[in-house]
């Protein structure tokens, strides 16, 4: 099923990132947590498309294991960087033949060594490519406070623009702590007339030092209150996440509260935290265990 179809019938909508295991781990390494992730029931499961080639052939493989193992919907990931028309038409037919549905369409970061050739310049080209075969329901990544890379929220806005020009049916975002910057930039799309749905990415802390490098590469802000507390629980990651989980809640809670489309959970292919968060905010069948891991 398309994401825009399970939208129009249950918003706002719940889903959850993975990510392919690394490839000296067997594949099977995921298949607990997937399972894990099923039981949570969301709306669809999204698999990240490696920027290290060798786990980039998982991606169709794990897509293919939520969609038709763990029936649930599937979201793969697909970076243009350093791939061919040919290499892109060669993985949507994969998709394709798994029966996967939905496409996140990224540009992807620049290797650090070696380019291969790269045939759509921008997301929105691979958006464009994609969109002519008119198959796949395509999304798109936002960025509410803004890329690393220096972009601007006007040249943002604009990107995102001709994403939606291009066939974007929606969006993901950057992991975001602070939700008055998501409201400021819906409330920016808005008056530029985005109105695709667009799913916020929420990544529970599990550890400091582990945050503390993500958001550094994400451009994301961290609250001054949340990262005094992970300052004091550098040494005690069982307590960090613990604090992690208080804030997730919390956000989750008053995001839902603002009518948001939709919450994405950055699982770190774990499930014990979303089980929990889903827990507290009764998102869950309460006979649920909420078993350590
Ligand atoms: P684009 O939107 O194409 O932007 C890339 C750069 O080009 C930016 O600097 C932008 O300002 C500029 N730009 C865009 N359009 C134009 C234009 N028309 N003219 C001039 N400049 C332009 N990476 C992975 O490798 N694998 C993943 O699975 C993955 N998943 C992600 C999921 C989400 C939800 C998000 C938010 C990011 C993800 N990324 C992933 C990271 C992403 O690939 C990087 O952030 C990448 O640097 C940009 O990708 P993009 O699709 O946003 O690119």
């Amino acid at each position: 099923m398309k994401i825009t179809q399970i939208f129009q019938e249950n918003k706002p909508l719940l889903s959850f990132e993975v990510f392919p295991p690394k490839p000296n781990y067997p594949i099977e390494t995921i298949y607990r947590t997937l399972e894990e992730l099923r039981d949570l029931a969301p709306d669809f499961i999204s698999v990240t498309y490696g920027a290290a080639g060798g786990t980039r052939k998982r991606t169709v493989e794990i897509a293919s294991r939520i969609k038709n193992e763990e029936k649930i919907e599937a979201l793969a990931h697909l970076t243009c960087i350093t791939h061919s028309q040919e290499e892109i038409d060669e993985i949507s037919g994969r998709l394709r033949q798994e029966g996967i549905e939905n496409i996140l369409a990224l540009r992807g970061d620049p290797p650090a060594e070696g380019a291969g050739q790269t045939d759509f310049t921008y997301a929105r080209d691979l958006i464009l490519h994609l969109r002519r075969s008119g198959e796949f329901c395509i999304g798109a990544a936002a960025y509410p406070e803004g890329r690393p890379d220096g972009t601007g929220m006007a040249a943002e806005i604009g990107h995102m623009q001709e994403k939606v020009a291009a066939g974007a049916d929606f969006f993901i975002t950057q992991l975001v702590f602070i939700n008055e910057h998501i409201y400021d930039f819906l409330e920016q799309l808005a008056k530029k007339g985005i109105t695709a749905p667009v799913f916020i990415g929420v990544m529970p802390v599990y550890n400091t030092r582990q945050i503390w490098r993500i958001t550094e590469l994400a451009g994301a802000e961290i609250p001054r209150e949340l990262n005094s507390l992970l300052e004091k629980y550098v040494d005690s990651p069982a307590d960090a996440e613990k604090v992690g989980i208080d804030f997730a809640v919390r956000q989750i809670a008053d995001l839902l509260a603002h009518g948001v489309d939709g919450i994405h959970l950055y699982t770190m292919n774990r499930a014990r935290q979303a089980r929990e968060i889903l827990r507290r905010l009764g998102m869950t069948v309460s006979s649920l265990p909420v078993a350590d891991q």
